[in-house]
């Protein structure tokens, strides 16, 4: 088999971590496997370099930035090679840009566009175990570009994708997928399987196990992912393609995300082509939008909310103040307190209660509900912030989560 392993950066904290790490390739590579390893920076190197930055400059170029936020994978890379190496089992570092991740140029939060796997591949048949940069790729022109808080997940994924790999391990700090946050749920359940689809929306709604865009990739790949812990040998959960008969639980988990801004415009007016005008001004910000609600049309005007992560907040309204007269809104009001929480399972298509019993249990326990938003496999509502995990714990409740499905 060949096997794609990312470790993130608590399991590379430090230099012991990076030896058992290291075992733990071997150990792999010993069970007759090829591996290709994924590393994140060490600890909480990233927020160091953040850090460092800021005492510099309050306002780093994007290029710098990601110049400098990209050295923590090659720290991590050269280590695990080295540690690999003392023990006896070839390997080799390479960067992002050596491994063939090409990104589309965007700074902070590049996609990966392409993965050109050969000197990979070429390292693999030569007999060695190959460390790769996570979080890191370059673009076009060269620059180096990094993918966003987390995403050396992505890389794994896109890598393993790339590969053809049968499998892509994510090693982390927590056993697997649970059914809530256990810090804010403590009887949560680990759940031993979930299909893609619901892991998307647990991943994108603010469990931040996984790296949405690495979700993405996994299914658009069908490239089967197991979470587990760095720390024991318990077998994680599985992410997998799942099919519509073997779809029994109707809600799964319960995700939140306290990061929440909302902006609401009054009495924009009701005629084709202001939606556009709002989001694709927003996008040229590379603002990402999540929740949109168009309402209340009344002579020929409609107000429309949405909301945004709450560090995008000033941006989107810096882009608001300058369309506002061009789609002739009266007015525009913003709340940055606001946290979303979600029901999500891919049983629950067909079963038209399972929205009315989470608005129900909200109710009861004294919680407004300020937008609402679904999906096939998803029941997400705004609320105040700090509801969020009285939300939580309610809704994991009133589903029953913590019985075995
Ligand atoms: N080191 C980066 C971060 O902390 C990428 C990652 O850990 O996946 O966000
Ligand atoms: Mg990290």
């Amino acid at each position: 088999m060949l096997v794609v392993q990312k470790f993130g950066g608590s399991s590379v904290a430090d230099t012991d971590r990076i030896k058992r790490v290291a075992q733990r390739i071997i150990e792999t590579r010993n069970a007759g496997n090829d591996v290709v390893v994924v590393v994140s920076a060490m600890g909480d190197t990233t927020d160091d370099l953040i850090a460092l930055a800021r005492q510099v400059t309050d306002d780093p170029p994007p290029r710098e930035m990601d110049m400098l936020l990209s050295t923590g994978e090659q720290v991590s890379i050269a280590l695990v090679a080295m540690a690999l190496i003392a023990a006896g089992c070839p390997a080799v570092s390479l960067t992002g840009a050596q491994a063939g991740i090409y990104t589309n140029g965007i700074y902070a939060k590049a996609r990966i566009v392409r993965v050109e796997a050969t000197r990979v591949k070429q390292a693999l048949r030569e007999g060695k175990v190959v460390v790769v940069a996570g979080f890191q790729g370059v673009d076009g022109a060269q620059e180096i570009n990094t993918l966003g808080r987390g995403g050396s997940d992505t890389t794994a994924v896109a890598l393993a994708a790339a590969l053809r790999a049968d499998l892509c391990e994510i090693y982390t700090d927590v056993e697997g997928v649970f059914t809530a946050d256990p810090r804010v749920v403590p009887d949560a359940r680990q759940l031993t399987e979930i299909s893609f689809d619901e892991m998307l929306e647990l991943a994108s709604l603010g469990a931040v196990v996984l790296h949405p865009r690495a979700v993405e990739l996994g299914k658009l790949y069908n490239v089967p992912l197991v979470v587990r812990s760095s720390f024991n040998n318990k077998p994680g959960t599985l992410i997998r393609e799942v099919s519509d008969v073997e779809k029994p639980a109707v809600v799964s988990g319960i995700a939140h995300d306290s990061n929440v801004a909302k902006i609401g415009l009054f009495d924009v007016l009701d005629q084709p082509g202001i939606a556009a005008t709002i989001f694709s001004a927003l996008a040229a910000e590379h603002i990402d939008v999540d929740m949109i609600v168009q309402g209340a049309m009344r002579d020929g005007r409609n107000d429309i909310a949405f909301t945004v992560k709450r560090n995008d907040l000033r941006k989107a309204l810096d882009v608001i103040a300058t369309i506002k007269d061009k789609v002739g809104a009266k007015g525009y009001t913003f709340d940055e307190d606001l946290a979303k929480v979600s029901i999500v399972g891919a049983g629950m298509v067909s079963h038209p209660g399972v929205a009315a019993k989470m608005f129900d249990a909200l109710a009861r326990a004294g919680i407004n509900i300020e937008m609402i938003s679904t999906s096939e496999i998803k029941v997400s509502c705004i609320i105040r912030a700090e509801r969020v995990a009285d939300a939580v714990r309610v809704l994991h409740a009133a589903f029953n989560l913590s019985q075995n499905g």
